[in-house]
């Protein structure tokens, strides 16, 4: 069931992408509209003002395994999303999709191969893949 969600993106994707079909134009298309997430989160805070940013040192207490250090670090967000700012970030991260996706078609990779690789790596190395 998830193999065909993802494979039936991918395959809209490959029809719908029509002007930026050079994986150059790609590329900076994918570029572009990760920025665009960037900017609609500094928006959100910033304009609308719905969520804050408190952003500080991280402090890496050396004292504690790895499961519990998960606990004392901070996202540095403040508040919730507003719907309107929620609905503008899932649109930017529509589109930041659609070009991920769009490469993994230019390359003949699978979307849900991807996907499943990254989970397989996680499992693998829990916590102690460290991101
Ligand atoms: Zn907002």
């Amino acid at each position: 069931m998830k193999d065909i969600l993802a494979q039936d993106f991918q395959n809209m994707v490959q029809e719908l992408l029509i002007r930026n079909r050079s994986l150059l134009d790609t590329l900076t298309k994918f570029q572009d509209s990760g920025s665009r997430v960037n900017r609609a989160l500094i928006k959100a805070a910033t304009h609308c003002g719905c969520i804050r940013i408190e952003a500080s040192k991280q402090e890496y207490p050396i004292d504690k395994d790895v499961e519990s250090i998960h606990e004392t670090l901070d996202t540095h967000v403040r508040g919730k999303l507003c719907t309107h700012c929620r609905n503008i970030i899932e649109q930017e991260l529509g589109t930041h999709l659609f070009y991920l996706t769009s490469i993994c078609n230019t390359l003949d990779m699978s979307l849900y191969d991807v996907i499943l690789r990254e989970q397989e790596r996680m499992n693998t190395l829990g916590k102690f893949c460290m991101r």
